[in-house]
């Protein structure tokens, strides 16, 4: 498998270059050269095969002969050890529920197959690799328990202050081990910014070996695309067109699934479906990509002004605005719909959303009304318990929550205190 530079085409990696990298020169994203497609009779025995089974196929299909059989066998079994199953929740309407891994959120997936590919890549070496990750919520928690005691690793997470649930902040702050944590006094197009910039600062290349685990990270991607095969595999085969709505922050994996859909997967249509950090909906309105400040929101894993993947999403359709447009719709929806949704679909069928997987549900169940000829996905990416005080207060309910995340409120928070400034956290990184 080799990969291009969007900033640069002419500037190609190999997997493991572009994985240990994470960020290419000029700070341009890493796409695969070539998004090789599938036979079709993979996916029509979709039904024959386990999720680990799919997922080694796709995964030996992108990545060809940079690992071997066997060893791609056994990253994906240890990597992909929970299921992902859908869960009819309206006519035409499913949840794919990503959220069984150990950090219940769909993170899970992309954090443990990019720190069983960072280990693969760097045991033969003797250095330390220092893994720098930005987090508005999720990507943190999982990504610390993806890497928490992987030997020769240590991990230091940047995280807005005040805008992540006390639980998301105790998977970042009280894991310990080589688990670090900042406390940033801003947002998270902060904390991203600062990770960027020392991507880019050549005094620290030298010192140490960085890399990123966000989901500017070719191998956080990868693995995502495995759930969009596995969740067709499981619907109806009744004829119906297929949607797949998912709620978007960095743009991460909706772009998997258009990977999945470029590998040849029948999927007739996206929703790109956000809270009112809506530029990527603004952009399928006009044409017009215009990055904007992030807002708070209930949603606050997708409170994104700037997403890092919507470039890959762009370079899928060759930059070509119509041929988005064709394929991806936008949605995006206020705090107060948001919990709407949240109490219409927990009246309707029992169902619990949380606040991101509510977003997706919204612009599916809007999409299906209006289209008769689809049925479609939801990408519920997180636990409810994850945002436990929204959905209590929302649907007047107690929410259980799971034990492995029980266990974690016990625990001591302890982070380092930071100013958004660059200059600030270099000295951080080198005083450590
Ligand atoms: C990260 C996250 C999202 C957004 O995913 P992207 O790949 O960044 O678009 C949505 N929901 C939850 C719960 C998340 O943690």
């Amino acid at each position: 498998m080799n990969l291009y530079n969007i900033a640069d085409p002419t500037y190609v990696r190999s997997l493991k270059d572009a994985v240990l990298q994470s960020l290419a020169p000029n700070k341009g994203l890493y796409m695969p050269t070539v998004i090789p497609a599938l036979d079709q009779t993979f996916i029509q025995s979709l039904s024959d095969l386990s999720f680990q089974e799919i997922s080694f196929h796709i995964a030996k299909n992108l990545i060809g002969e940079a690992i071997s059989d066997k060893d791609l066998k056994s990253i994906i079994d240890r990597a992909i050890n929970f299921p992902a199953p859908l869960s009819p929740v309206g006519d035409d309407i499913y949840s794919l529920e990503l959220w069984h891994g150990p950090s219940l959120a769909f993170k899970d997936f992309g954090a443990r197959f990019m720190a069983e590919l960072m280990f693969y890549f760097t045991k033969e070496e003797n250095k330390k690799l220092t893994i720098l990750v930005a987090t508005s919520g999720d990507t943190g928690g999982a990504v610390a328990s993806g890497f928490l005691n992987v030997p020769n690793t240590e991990v230091i997470i940047l995280y807005p202050s005040g805008k992540v649930s006390d639980l998301q902040e105790k998977q970042l702050t009280a894991l310990g081990g080589n688990i670090f944590a900042c406390e940033v006094d801003g947002t998270f197009d902060d904390c991203q910014a600062l990770v960027k910039e020392a991507f880019s600062d050549e005094s620290l290349s030298t010192k140490y070996m960085l890399s990123s685990a966000n989901s500017i990270n070719i191998a956080r991607l990868i693995p995502q695309s495995f759930y969009y095969f596995e969740a067709y595999k499981q619907l109806p085969k009744n004829g119906k067109k297929v949607v797949y709505s998912v709620p978007s922050g960095n743009f991460g994996n909706l772009t998997a699934g258009l990977i999945a859909w470029k590998m040849g997967l029948p999927i007739d249509h996206f929703i790109a479906a956000t809270n009112i950090n809506k530029v990527v909906p603004d952009y399928l309105e006009s044409g017009i990509y215009e990055s904007k400040t992030s807002k708070a929101t209930i949603s606050n894993a997708m409170d994104v002004g700037n997403p890092s993947n919507f470039v890959r999403l762009q370079e899928i359709f060759c930059r070509d605005y119509q041929n988005v447009k064709t394929m991806i719709s936008g949605s995006y929806y206020t705090d107060r719909e948001t919990k709407d949704e949240m109490c219409n679909v927990y009246l309707m069928s029992g169902y619990v959303c949380d606040p991101h997987g509510a977003i997706g549900h919204r612009a599916l169940r809007e999409f299906v009304e209006l289209n008769s000829e689809y049925h479609g996905v939801f990408l519920e990416t997180a636990h409810p318990a994850k945002f436990e005080e929204v959905v209590n207060e929302t649907l007047n309910i107690q929410i259980h929550i799971p034990s492995r995340l029980a266990e974690l409120a016990q625990k001591q928070k302890v982070a380092v205190q930071l100013k958004p400034d660059y200059p600030l956290f270099k000295d951080y990184l080198l005083s450590r």
